[in-house]
């Protein structure tokens, strides 16, 4: 036929990646495609409002919709990193995983008090990330607007780890 295919029909299901039993969305299709990739660009676009001062992305596949993203509003991106990355004084913050803890860490330099930030990730899975990046935030004394994905994994229920931040999705697995 002559049917559009859409951002969404690039997402592409890998089972038993990275542990038996998982079905990793993996979004590299996508970003292949050079329409799709705008596509879900533009409709991130979409949920920043006049207000937002800077986009903070999240190591790794946060960085490239985080930095898409604010380039296309002409706004700052700040990166959130995994430990011993960033050269400068950080703060740093530690999460908890299914087995064990990881960590991430902010620039202190990075952000101000009073600025207002989206945070970008491509996925919400269980919501830790997230919510170790809108602490790593919040010590800077900047605020959290939204945490902006493009995908929810509904069924582990990211946005309740998140509760008391605004949570906008573009995609919904439930
Ligand atoms: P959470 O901390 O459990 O919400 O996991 C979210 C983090 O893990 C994000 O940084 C995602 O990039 C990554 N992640 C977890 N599952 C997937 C997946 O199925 N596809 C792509 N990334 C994933």
């Amino acid at each position: 036929g002559n049917e559009k295919l859409s951002w969404q029909d690039h997402i592409r299901d890998v089972p038993d990646f990275p542990k038996p039993g998982i079905i990793f969305k993996d979004i590299t299709p996508m970003l292949a495609d050079g329409a799709a990739f705008s596509a879900a660009v533009s409709e991130l676009a979409e949920f920043i409002g006049p207000d937002v001062d800077a986009i903070v992305g999240i190591e790794s596949r946060g960085f490239i919709f985080g930095a898409a993203l604010a380039n296309k509003l002409g706004l700052g991106l700040v990166t959130v990193r995994k430990p011993g990355k960033l050269p400068a004084d950080i703060h740093s913050v530690e999460y908890e995983l299914e087995y064990g803890v990881d960590r991430l860490e902010i620039h202190r330099d990075a952000l101000s008090s009073g600025h207002k930030v989206v945070i970008v990730d491509d996925l919400l899975a269980t919501g830790g990330t997230a919510s170790a990046t809108v602490e790593l935030v919040q010590k800077l004394g900047a605020e959290v607007v939204s945490c902006l994905f493009v995908i929810e994994l509904g069924f582990l229920s990211g946005r309740k780890a998140l509760s008391g931040t605004k949570v906008c999705s573009l995609l919904s697995y439930n």
